[in-house]
């Protein structure tokens, strides 16, 4: 038998419903901040990501899926959105057009990683970028729109932590202070660590490995080399956050690995995932619009890994939540109702009901358990009295009554009840 691929997975049934249920909520919760979406191919130059993405972090350096096509060219399956929707806004122009972009993404993702539960290598994500202002408020819209969603699937268990990594004067003395001290420390930190410490030492701050922990403890702190400009815009970023009732903790050792964020960083993380505890992030990525070529554009965007996200629903309601349901079945009684009935399902359908029929050429009894199994809310039966009558006889699933409608009048029947 052939399997699907390792690392991804097939989405069907309830969980598929509860999937569905949650992409309208990103549709129109992002229609409500004024988000439009954009859809870019799933293939992109893997220069892009080399780019956009960084060749120190471990995305590019080990877990894309890049081949070369049959022109020739290096292309890599998209591992996240951000640099793509960057690529889409510098070749359209977006923000020459309207100073302040706003886009929503959902799609799957590819990185080569290693799964486990939560972990998957085609993975998907939902996610918003605001392009084209410095301002601490478009922090706080992105952070508002991505909490609002969360809040809105119904997900409860997480936490945003928040932090600031401040502007690149800050961060320039801040990195040199920090190499300085992990340098004189390199004999306690893990390989792992060690190695971060060369390519992209922030990232450091992020281990979890216990023996870091101490000397991470001790290391300089960046708020203590945070000046001015950088300090008012995280006052300001936490300042709205409050006036917006959205609850948050300020973690210090965010860092959130790559190298072009500046100023806010934030992740909503949740204790109930095991290992796999971040359900999205993001935060202000300024220098990227001129690191893939692109004139200076301030950004701020975020994305949420929809796998957890729904993990994490299931795991609060103990279900995936509402059953299926269809508006009708229609059951025919020997033959001669069958296609007489057919019409009538297709006109309930061009009206917008849900209808589906027996293909089975099953029993009565079959046709009832078939639409009780579909979640009907009525059944509408015709068999040969009714087609010598011009009826039908309509059901209501819920209470049991039934009653006998003349077959032109069921769509208005319908609309009745
Ligand atoms: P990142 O782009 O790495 O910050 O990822 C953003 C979010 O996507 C994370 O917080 C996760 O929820 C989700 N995510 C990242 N990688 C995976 C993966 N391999 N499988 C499932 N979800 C993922």
């Amino acid at each position: 038998m052939i399997s699907v691929v390792r690392g991804m997975r097939d989405l069907f049934g309830a969980e598929l419903r509860a999937w569905q249920r949650a992409e309208e909520v990103f549709r129109s919760m992002s229609a409500a901040f004024g988000y439009e979406e954009l859809r870019t191919p799933i293939l992109e130059h893997t220069e892009l990501f080399a780019r956009g993405v960084g060749q120190e972090t471990d995305i590019v350096g080990k877990e894309m899926y890049s081949f070369e096509d049959r022109g020739g060219d290096s292309v890599t399956l998209r591992p996240e959105m951000t640099a793509a929707i960057v690529r889409a806004a510098i070749e359209h122009n977006f923000v020459r057009h309207s100073p302040t972009t706003r886009i929503w993404y959902a799609g799957p993702q590819f990185r080569y990683e290693r799964p486990q539960k939560g972990r998957y290598r085609q993975f998907h994500q939902y996610g918003a970028e605001c392009l084209g202002s410095p301002h601490p408020e478009a922090d706080v819209e992105i952070i508002s729109l991505a909490y609002n969603v969360l809040a809105t699937i119904g997900v409860t268990k997480f936490t945003l932590e928040v932090n600031t990594l401040g502007n690149a004067t800050s961060r320039a003395a801040y990195r040199e202070a920090l190499v300085t001290y992990l340098r004189a420390n390199v004999e306690r930190l893990t390989e792992d660590s060690r190695r971060r410490l060369e390519r992209n030492p922030l990232r450091v701050l992020d281990s979890k490995d216990e023996q870091d922990k101490p000397v991470i403890a001790e290391a300089p702190k960046l708020s203590d080399y945070l000046d001015v400009e950088s300090r008012q815009h995280f006052e300001a970023v936490r300042l709205m956050l409050d006036v917006a009732g959205i609850p948050y903790v300020h973690n210090p050792l965010l860092v959130r690995g790559l190298d072009y964020y500046c100023h806010t960083v934030f992740e909503f993380t949740t204790t109930e995932l095991g290992t796999q505890n971040a359900i999205g992030g993001g935060g202000r990525y300024d220098p990227l619009f001129s690191l893939i070529g692109g004139a200076d554009t301030p950004a701020v965007g975020f994305s949420l890994g929809i796998e957890r996200v729904m993990m994490l629903l299931e795991q609060e309601r103990g279900e995936w939540g509402a059953e299926k349901g269809i508006d009708v079945f229609a059951i025919s009684i020997g033959d001669a109702a069958r296609l007489p009935l057919r019409l009538i399902s297709l006109r309930l359908r061009r009206q917008g009901y849900s209808v589906v029929e027996d293909l089975q050429r099953r029993s009565v009894k079959a046709q009832m358990r078939d639409a009780d199994k579909h979640g009907a809310r009525y059944t509408i039966t015709m068999g040969d009295d009714e087609l010598a009558q011009g009826t039908v006889v309509v059901k209501n699933m819920a209470t049991g009554e039934q009653q006998s409608v003349a077959d032109t009048n069921v769509e208005q029947f319908l609309t009745q009840l």
